[in-house]
C-alpha cells in the first residue's frame, strides 16, 4: 500500500472530501484509487473557529509501484512500512521451565500474552483480585470509606490504568510498531476500532475492565495461568541468579525467568526486593493537586465554536511552565469529563487521580497539577522517595479528617493564601468527599509556590483556568514510580541474573502503552533467553 500524509481538511469536511484529496494528492482518477484505510486522525486546533482534521492514509491503486516512482522524494507519499508483528521465538516442545510473570497490569498482561501466544505457557501471580470482584472492592472504598489494601484502584486484575480515563498516547519512540501490537490486541479484546487511528485515543472504565478479562482468557487458553490474591512475599536467589518467589501463603514456586511488573505502589514489594540486595535507585517523580474545571470552560476555551462536535469529543489539555525558582510544573493526566477518584492502597492515606467513562460526559474536567521533583529533595536511601510520598499521603488523611475524605481548596482561596469555607460553582465529584481547607499545607513551600506560579500563566492558555470556583484536591503522589530498578541491555536487573525489572514500577515506562509495550520486550527478553539456555 502507498501511506499518504498530512491530508488536511476541514472538521466537516464529507466523505467524497477525503477521496477528492487523495486523487488530488496522488493525481490519480476515481478509478484508480482501489482501497483506502485511515491510519491516523489528527486535529489542528491552534485556531479553534477554524479546526482542521489531519489524515494519514494508507491506499492502494491500480499501480502503486509507479505512483511511488513519480512522488519519489515526496515524504508525505512512500510506501507503508510493514507494521505486523513478528514473533521472536518458539518455545521449545519440551519446555522445562515456565517463566513467571509478578503482576497483571499492562505490563504483565502483554508479557503473559506474548509469552503465551509464543508458547512459553506463563504463570502470572497477581496479589489483587479478579478484576469483577476488584471492581467492587473499589468503589465500596469510594463509597462506604472501607479500604482493601490488596484490592483497590493500585492493586488488582488489569493494574493501576482499570479504573481510569485509559488514554493510550505515549511519547516513547517505537520504531519496531510494538505499539500496533498492542492496539490490536485491545481492539480484539473489545475495546473501539478507532483507537488504531485517532490520534488520541482513550477506553474508559467500563471497556477497560471486560477487555482485561478477555485477554486473561486469551491467556489462559494459550497455556497460561494466572494465581489472583497472591501476593509475592519473597524473591529466591542463589549467587546472582534469580531461582523461585515465595508468595505470603509460603508457597515456593521455581522458575529462573521472572518478569517483575509490580507497578509504582507495591512499596512493600519495593521493600522486599530492596533487602534481598536486587540493584535500584531513588528515581525523580512529581507531586501536585488533582484541578476541576467545568468541562465546558475547558470545551470552549480549546474549541471556539466548535465545542461539542462529535469528532473533537470533550477537549483536554496539556500544560507546562518553568518556574522561576528553576521547577517546573505541568499538567498530568488529563481527564476529560471524567472524575477524580481515591487512590489509596495504604491505610491511613489520601491519594488523588482521574478516571473517566469512554463517552466522557461527567459535567468536571480534571488533571493533576504537579511538580517536579527529584532525589535531592528526598536525600538518602533509594526508598527515600517512598517514604517522601508516604509522608504527604498521611499528612492528606488527616487533612480531610482521617475519614478517606480529601482535603480540597477552591483556586481562587490557594492563590489568595486563605481556606476555603464554601463550595463555588465546580462541584468536587471525588468520592468518597472532601473536606474544604488550606491545601498550602499539604506540600512542601517549594511546590506550593511553583503551583501559586504556574496556575496564572496556564490561564493565559485556557482562559478561566485561574478562576476562583475551580477546585484543587490533594494530593496526588502517584504520578509514577519513585525507584528505578535497574536492568542491562539484555533486560535482566544489574545485579540479579533471571530478575526482569519492567513496567511502571521499575522506571521503564509511564503510562499504560508504554508500560503494555515494556511488557513485550520483556517476553521477548525472556523467550530468547529460555532458549539459548535450552539449545
Ligand atoms: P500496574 O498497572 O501498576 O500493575 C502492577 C500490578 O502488579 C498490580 O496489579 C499489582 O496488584 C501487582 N503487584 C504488585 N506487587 C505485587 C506482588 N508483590 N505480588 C503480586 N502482584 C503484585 N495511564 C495511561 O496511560 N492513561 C490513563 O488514562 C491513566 N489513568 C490512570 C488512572 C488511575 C486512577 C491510575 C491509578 C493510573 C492511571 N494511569 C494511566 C497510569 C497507568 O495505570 C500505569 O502507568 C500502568 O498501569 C502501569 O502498568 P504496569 O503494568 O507497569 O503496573
Amino acid at each position: 500500500m502507498i501511506r499518504v500524509s498530512n491530508i488536511k481538511l476541514p472538521l466537516d469536511h464529507n466523505e467524497q472530501a477525503l477521496t477528492d484529496a487523495i486523487l488530488t494528492t496522488l493525481g490519480i482518477t476515481a478509478e484508480q484509487l482501489t482501497a483506502v484505510e485511515i491510519r491516523r486522525r489528527g486535529y489542528d486546533a491552534r485556531k479553534k473557529n477554524t479546526i482542521f482534521l489531519i489524515y494519514t492514509l494508507d491506499v492502494d491503486t491500480t499501480d502503486n509501484d509507479a505512483l511511488l516512482e513519480k512522488h519519489a522524494g515526496n515524504q508525505s507519499i512512500r510506501p507503508t512500512p510493514d507494521m505486523a508483528y513478528k514473533f521472536v521465538a518458539q518455545a521449545p516442545a519440551d519446555l522445562q521451565e515456565r517463566p513467571l510473570v509478578i503482576g497483571f497490569g499492562p505490563c504483565g498482561i502483554l508479557a503473559g500474552l506474548v509469552l503465551a501466544q509464543m508458547g512459553y505457557k506463563p504463570l502470572i501471580i497477581e496479589r489483587g483480585k479478579e478484576v469483577r470482584q476488584r471492581t467492587k472492592d473499589t468503589f465500596g472504598f469510594w463509597r462506604q470509606k472501607k479500604l482493601n489494601t490488596e484490592s483497590n484502584v493500585q492493586f488488582g486484575e488489569g493494574g493501576a490504568g482499570t479504573f481510569s480515563d485509559g488514554k493510550l498516547s505515549t511519547q516513547i519512540k517505537d520504531p519496531n510498531h510494538y505499539g500496533r501490537k498492542v492496539l490490536t490486541e485491545f481492539v480484539e479484546a473489545g475495546a473501539p476500532e478507532e483507537i488504531m487511528y485517532v490520534s488520541k485515543p482513550h477506553i474508559g472504565t467500563f471497556r477497560l475492565v471486560s477487555m482485561v478479562e478477555k485477554m486473561r482468557a486469551k491467556i489462559i487458553e494459550l497455556g497460561g495461568e494466572i494465581r489472583f490474591s497472591a501476593r509475592v512475599d519473597d524473591l529466591l536467589i542463589e549467587a546472582g541468579q534469580v531461582t523461585g518467589i515465595t508468595l505470603a501463603s509460603g508457597e515456593t514456586i521455581r522458575s529462573k525467568h521472572i518478569a517483575l511488573a509490580i507497578g509504582h505502589s507495591a512499596r512493600d514489594t519495593f521493600q522486599m526486593l530492596y533487602d534481598k540486595g536486587v540493584y535500584m535507585e531513588a528515581k525523580p517523580f512529581s507531586v501536585g493537586f488533582r484541578i476541576e474545571h467545568e468541562q465546558s470552560l475547558i470545551d470552549n476555551a480549546r474549541f471556539g465554536k466548535n465545542a461539542g462536535h462529535p469528532i473533537l469529543g470533550a477537549a483536554d489539555y496539556k500544560l507546562v511552565h518553568h518556574c522561576k525558582s528553576g521547577r517546573s510544573v505541568y499538567s498530568f493526566c488529563m481527564c476529560p469529563g471524567g472524575t477524580v477518584v481515591a487512590a489509596s492502597s495504604e491505610e491511613g492515606r489520601v491519594v488523588t487521580n482521574g478516571m473517566s467513562q469512554y463517552s466522557r460526559q461527567e459535567r468536571n474536567a480534571n488533571s493533576a497539577i504537579v511538580v517536579g521533583i527529584d532525589p535531592s529533595d528526598y536525600p538518602g536511601h533509594p526508598l527515600a522517595g517512598v517514604d517522601f510520598q508516604r509522608q504527604l499521603e498521611s499528612n492528606a488523611y488527616l487533612m480531610g479528617g482521617e475519614n478517606y475524605d480529601a482535603p480540597a481548596q477552591k483556586v481562587g482561596d490557594f492563590l489568595k493564601g486563605s481556606a476555603s469555607e464554601e463550595l463555588g460553582s465546580v462541584h468536587p465529584s471525588f468520592k468518597p468527599g472532601i473536606k474544604l481547607t488550606d491545601l498550602s499545607k499539604a506540600l512542601p513551600d517549594f511546590c506550593i509556590e511553583a503551583i501559586r506560579e504556574a496556575i496564572p500563566e496556564f490561564n493565559k492558555k485556557i482562559k478561566g483556568f485561574a478562576k476562583d470556583d475551580a477546585l484543587l484536591t490533594g494530593v496526588e503522589t502517584r504520578t509514577s514510580s519513585p525507584v528505578s530498578i535497574k536492568r542491562g541491555y539484555d533486560m535482566q536487573s544489574i545485579n540479579t541474573r533471571g530478575l526482569y525489572p519492567a513496567g511502571e514500577g521499575a522506571g521503564y515506562a509511564g503510562g499504560i502503552m508504554s508500560a503494555a509495550i515494556d511488557g513485550i520486550k520483556i517476553a521477548e527478553a525472556i523467550a530468547m533467553s529460555i532458549n539459548e539456555q535450552h539449545s
